[in-house]
């Protein structure tokens, strides 16, 4: 029984840490017949879970988490025992991560993240108490940890109860800010939610994660952070590519946050087994937590709230389209309500230009190609609205479906606005979407590579372009270049950027720079850093980290390793599939 094997390392830092978490965690554990008392003394000082900090936590004596907030207002599953079943009833399992049995290193951490986001010191991040909380293996003061009960439309099917299968969410910090960041664990062991995964991740997916959602974060796109990557020597075995070839890797854990953890999926499997009321309390709580333009107490608040999920939606998408990332595997499971980009599994940033790209290699009907993300948005958005049904009467449905007609408008608004920006094009012309469309459809001809095409269009000059004479630094412009329709694309553009009003090519250059990166995490990137941190050199996953923290700005380092280059030739069969 992983609960009362809990308790054996359940361990309370420092003084602080002996009265606080027994409270809380007592009440709900102690529910259950059977499960041991902890120790603690309630009479010490408890330092509140929404007390805020001033200056950063350098050990954790005084540092909390707290999953109250939670808690308090979302049903728990009253079986405390962890075994994986059909949870009824609630939103969260209350379960232990079950801690790594060998030596766990410390792959990478992002000290923005600790520092700015958790109040820690970057010089926390080398205590063995760390390493204890960011594996697992301990629980900090006020932690309460749980397993969130979803299910999910996974490639277009009701796949039933999903749940965090291998996700344990350790609490919410309330930062100095004031803001609430939820914190998970994903490798962390079994859950009721498993199914038949073994609860752990592997090196390989965990960096891949780790490193592109930073990434994202910092291409301005809204995803769940990283804080930390630990690895061990368990071993894992994973089919990778699902060819019978089962191979020993080793077991990661990533500590990663977001303001919240709900997916569309939360919602879809209340409604599904008719949980209404908890569905209700759900949404209410999403709302009144996460939706501070939806008026709570208006009886049109779920409609609004689903108006303003189809508009972020369509303003994600339009986001990962813009830098070319396929997210991979968008089932309604891995959709935020909150719009950002969580569960990174097989995604990729398209290379070659191709509305075909499939980033993984398990998608056989290529339903998630990156020229289908926006359609898939619309499913997964009709997923959520059949989810909102039970709750909306008849002309709060018929308003909901006419919000949805309005998803692709803004979808389209929002792509040609960031396409718009990519080209250096202020104001509005009627040919612009032409313009876009016309670079598109050379880029596909010729195989251009899509992040370089737009980032060297930014970094040559008109004038170089006028006479269309090309550096051979700008390979993926050389490549273009060899269309016969290239001159003719080169011609409108340049006088459509005649028309910029209060413009000058440098002025056009600085701008494209900033929106068009030098540096995304190409699939043969991440696998070089992957297969040194298979030998415990983390050196590359920490220049990566580095450098897409600054992904418009040259980098000496990464020039170095080639980031901004064609990707080599040992690279170009690479794949990856849902084996994570
Ligand atoms: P994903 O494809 O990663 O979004 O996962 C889909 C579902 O499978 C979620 O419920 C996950 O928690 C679960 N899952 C994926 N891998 C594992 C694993 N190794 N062990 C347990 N559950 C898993
Ligand atoms: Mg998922």
């Amino acid at each position: 029984m992983a609960q009362r094997r809990g308790f054996s390392w359940l361990w309370l830092w420092g003084v602080a840490g002996l009265a606080a978490v027994n409270c809380r965690l007592r009440s709900v554990l102690e529910g259950s017949a059977g499960l041991p008392r902890l120790p603690g003394n309630e009479s010490v000082h408890r330092p509140g879970s929404c007390e805020t900090q001033a200056r950063l936590a350098a050990s954790f004596d005084f540092w909390t988490l707290s999953s109250e907030y939670l808690i308090d207002v979302l049903p728990i599953d009253p079986v405390k025992e962890n075994y994986v079943r059909k949870v009824k009833n609630c939103i969260f399992s209350v379960v232990f991560p079950t801690p790594l049995k060998s030596r766990v290193r410390l792959v990478a951490v992002t000290k923005e993240v600790l520092e700015d986001i958790l109040d820690l010191d970057l010089s926390v991040s080398e205590t063995n108490d760390f390493i204890q909380l960011v594996s697992g293996e301990k629980i900090v003061f006020g932690s309460i940890p749980l397993a969130h009960r979803y299910g999910g439309h996974q490639f277009g099917v009701w796949a039933d109860q999903l749940g965090d299968g291998r996700a344990h969410l350790i609490g919410i910090h309330v930062n100095r800010k004031g803001e609430k960041w939820e914190l998970q664990l994903k490798g962390s062991g079994k859950t009721p939610y498993s199914r038949n995964g073994d609860g752990r991740a592997v090196l390989r997916s965990s960096v891949r994660e780790f490193l592109c959602s930073e990434a994202l974060y910092h291409l301005g796109i809204p995803t769940s952070r990283a804080a930390s990557l630990v690895v061990s020597d368990d071993e894992v075995w994973r089919d990778q590519f699902y060819n019978g070839n089962i191979v020993k890797e080793r077991g990661a854990v990533v500590l990663r946050i977001a303001k919240s953890w709900f997916r569309i999926g939360s919602l879809e499997i209340l409604a599904h087994y008719g949980e209404l009321d908890l569905l209700r309390t759900l949404l209410d709580f999403i709302i009144q937590e996460h939706f501070p333009s939806v008026d709570a107490k208006e009886p049109n608040r779920y409609v609004d709230f689903f108006s303003v999920v189809v508009s972020e939606t369509a303003q994600l998408i339009a986001l990962w389209m813009s830098v070319g990332f396929a997210h991979g595997v968008c089932n309604t499971d891995n959709f935020s309500l909150l719009s950002i980009t969580i569960d990174y599994g097989p995604f990729g940033f398209m290379e070659a230009y191709n509305p075909d790209f499939v980033p993984n290699i398990s998608d056989d009907e290529k339903r998630y190609k990156i020229g289908n993300q926006a359609n898939i948005g619309m499913f997964n958005l009709n997923k959520l609205l059949q989810a909102l049904n039970p709750l909306l009467d008849h002309r709060q449905k018929k308003l909901a479906a006419q919000i949805l007609e309005e998803y692709s408008v803004l979808y389209y608004a929002r792509f040609r606005e960031l396409f718009k920006a990519k080209l250096g094009l202020l104001g509005e012309k009627e040919d612009d979407d032409d313009l876009i469309a016309f670079l598109l459809h050379l880029m596909k001809e010729t195989e251009a590579d899509f992040t370089m095409t737009f980032r060297q269009l930014s970094e040559i000059t008109q004038n170089q372009l006028l006479e269309l004479s090309i550096p051979q630094q700008f390979w993926a412009l050389k490549k273009i270049s060899q269309h016969g329709l290239f001159p003719a694309w080169v011609s409108r553009y340049l006088s459509r950027l005649k028309s910029n009003m209060n413009d000058s090519d440098s002025k056009r250059r600085k701008r494209m720079t900033t929106v068009n990166p030098k540096y995304v995490l190409k699939n043969w990137m991440a696998e070089s850093a992957v297969q040194k941190a298979e030998i415990n050199d983390f050196s590359e996953v920490r220049l990566l980290q580095q450098v897409l923290q600054h992904p418009f700005q040259k980098h000496s380092a990464a020039e170095k390793a080639g980031y901004s280059s064609p990707t080599p030739s040992w690279a170009k069969d690479l794949r990856v599939s849902c084996s994570s």
